[in-house]
């Protein structure tokens, strides 16, 4: 059986992509990329991680993931028995909030009016994040646990207020919130799955060619591991997963009993410090030690850790109903410096 995978290109989407295709019992894989070549381009990538087994990955060009009939022709050339939508907009630099919000809401609810109907498809999976669990002026929330109960209250006007980062944690919000409306209005012929990420750490396997086009949340690991960061910064998001485990939840939402229409945190066991990312890429990369920050801003521990405490978040529902499983920080950061350290900095 088929499945298909949206933004296919990305640094989750790779991970994805080869957590399917590394499954006792594999599916193939359709992805949608906005150009051919970068159908070719992640194809030679996964092959040096996947041999042979890339053979059961294929593309097809989506354009304009936002159009209304996106997504029909691949559905209506392929019996697809899950859908999984990765692709959004992630970058922290958006001139006009509808940048992001536009693709981010429309294809989500193009997404699922075209999957709806199919008899073959059973789930629409799609990757949300933590963006729309926290409540983002709360800040550090000491003792706070975050679950799949909380929503983020972000209002319609503070996204599109012009703060790129209000417009990417509304942009995420508003897509999810319209994915379960959708559920609640149509009564789909699919279950849906929101899987809800914090940070995503790890390593890129997907195809670029210098370290400038690392996916955000990489970039923010590069720059401290190069030294381009002179200090550790302060810290927004508390809590964090392994890109690898992301990708397990994704392949496991494929078919998991009981995981149907439920909403994931997925999350490591503990929450991390900037100040461990230093930590980290100075005891197991000495080649980059004497540039990595270690000078720490100012309301934090000697850890790291903000004073008065932080939130943590519960991945309890996902170790329940998914069987996920999470990978330690400090190898994570491993992983992550392994992949990129003989990138170029520039192409
Ligand atoms: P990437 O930037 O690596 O991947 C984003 C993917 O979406 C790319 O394939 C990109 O294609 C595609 N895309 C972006 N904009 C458009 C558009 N307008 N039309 C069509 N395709 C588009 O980011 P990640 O892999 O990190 O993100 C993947 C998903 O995970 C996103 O939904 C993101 O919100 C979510 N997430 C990521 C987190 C992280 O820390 N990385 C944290 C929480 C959630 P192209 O290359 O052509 O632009």
């Amino acid at each position: 059986s088929k499945v298909l995978v949206t933004g296919g290109n990305g640094f989750v989407a790779a991970q994805v992509i080869i957590a399917i295709l590394s499954l006792e019992t594999p599916y193939s894989v359709v992805a949608t990329v906005r150009d051919e070549i970068k159908g070719t381009q992640t194809k030679e990538a996964l092959r040096s991680k996947l041999g042979d087994k890339v053979d059961n990955l294929s593309f097809a060009v989506v354009p304009d993931i936002e159009a209304d009939d996106a997504f029909k022709a691949v559905m209506d050339n392929n019996d697809f028995v899950a859908v999984l939508h990765t692709a959004t907009p992630f970058h922290l630099r958006a001139k006009d909030p509808k940048e992001i919000t536009g693709p981010a809401i429309g294809s989500t609810k193009s997404i699922l009016k075209t999957a709806n109907g199919r008899a073959s498809i059973k789930r629409v999976i799609i990757t949300s994040s933590f963006a729309s669990i926290v409540d983002l002026p709360q800040g550090t929330r000491p003792g706070y646990k975050y679950t799949e109960k909380d929503w983020h209250p972000i209002t319609w006007e503070k996204t599109h207020s012009g703060d790129p980062v209000d417009a990417y944690y509304g942009a995420k919000t508003w897509a999810e919130r319209a994915a379960w409306d959708f559920v609640k209005e149509e009564n789909p012929t699919f279950e849906l799955i929101t899987l809800c990420p914090p940070m995503v750490f790890g390593e890129v396997a997907q195809y670029i060619k210098s370290a400038d086009q690392l996916n955000t949340s990489s970039a923010s690991l590069y720059n401290v591991l190069v030294g381009k960061d002179k200090e550790v910064s302060p810290q927004a998001v508390m809590i964090w997963v392994n890109v690898k485990d992301l990708a397990k939840a994704h392949a496991l939402a494929i078919a998991a009993p009981g995981a149907g229409n439920h909403r994931f945190l997925i999350a490591g066991d503990q929450p991390y410090t900037n100040k461990e990312i230093s930590d980290a890429f100075i005891k197991h990369f000495p080649e980059f030690a004497p540039k990595v920050p270690t000078k720490l801003p100012e309301g934090v521990d000697a850890n790291g850790v903000p004073i008065g405490g932080r939130y943590t978040g519960d991945n309890s529902l996902s170790k329940q109903l998914l069987g996920m499983t999470y990978q330690n920080f400090e190898d994570t950061m491993v992983q992550f410096a392994d992949s990129v350290k003989n990138l170029p900095a520039t192409s």
